[in-house]
């Protein structure tokens, strides 16, 4: 039998109370442990499922309301769960229709939950669009799920419910600017292995706001620091200076 329990989570004047059912549910797929990685290898046979908590609702409140996060959700995706916390963090899995998140004691957390909220929204729109690039695409993705998760959050601050209390408004845009440039590290990475290191496109796509050259040169380290690549961060950071 599984019990329902709550956590209770406070952030300056939020309470966040998250209903867990009790149920362990399939978020994803990984390797196994005992998993070799090698260039001709793209078998799934190693795959094994990742599970998480399943989460009913997430509650959050301050002395002028409540919201209900699972309100959120489109009501044809009603059967979208969240699941947390989990190492992965915050995401969106289509095909297993979950969103999960991380540690909800860290600022930006919720703000990451309503992109994800964005993502379920606008998800069916994108796969159609075959005038685009796949960077483009995605590039155009990220930024209106970003959208859809600002919209929310300044109509909830303007009911009086500031969901990041700890984020003044650089806060947010901070959080914002690092989410999009790391899917642009992340798409430079994939090109370049792709292309036998030559990163051919080097527009800026997801974040298009200006960035310093030490911001990149970080989250290049950040991103990579447990892959230890150093050539492929040279010439991810390289491809950062047309
Ligand atoms: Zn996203």
């Amino acid at each position: 039998m599984h019990k329902k329990r709550t956590e209770i989570i406070q952030k300056g004047d939020l309470k966040i109370t998250v209903i867990y059912t009790g149920n362990e549910v399939v978020y994803g797929y990984a390797y196994a442990d005992s998993h070799v990685m090698s260039d001709d290898d793209y078998g799934d046979d190693d795959m094994v499922e990742k599970e998480g908590p399943e989460v009913e609702d997430i509650l959050i409140e301050n002395k002028t309301g409540t919201i209900h996060l699972s309100d959120l959700l489109p009501n044809k995706l009603k059967d979208c769960r969240f699941v947390g916390p989990v190492d992965c963090g915050d995401g969106y899995k289509e095909s297993e229709r979950v969103i999960t998140f991380g540690d909800l004691h860290i600022d930006g957390s919720i703000l990451g939950i309503l992109h994800e909220v964005g993502h379920v929204w606008i998800n069916e729109r994108y796969h159609s669009d075959g005038s685009l690039n796949y960077k483009k695409k995605m590039a155009k993705y990220e930024r209106h799920a970003w959208g859809h998760a600002l919209s929310l959050f300044n109509q909830f601050k303007r009911d009086g419910l500031n969901l990041e209390p700890n984020f003044d408004a650089q806060g947010i845009k901070k959080f914002i600017k690092e989410s999009l440039l790391s899917h642009e590290i992340d798409h430079r990475y994939d090109e370049y292995f792709s292309s036998e290191g030559d990163i051919k496109n080097t527009d800026m796509e997801f974040w298009t706001g200006g960035v310093s050259e030490e911001e990149i040169d970080d989250m290049i380290k950040e991103f990579l620091k447990n892959d230890l690549n150093s050539e492929a961060s040279l010439a991810i950071s390289k491809s950062f200076r047309k």
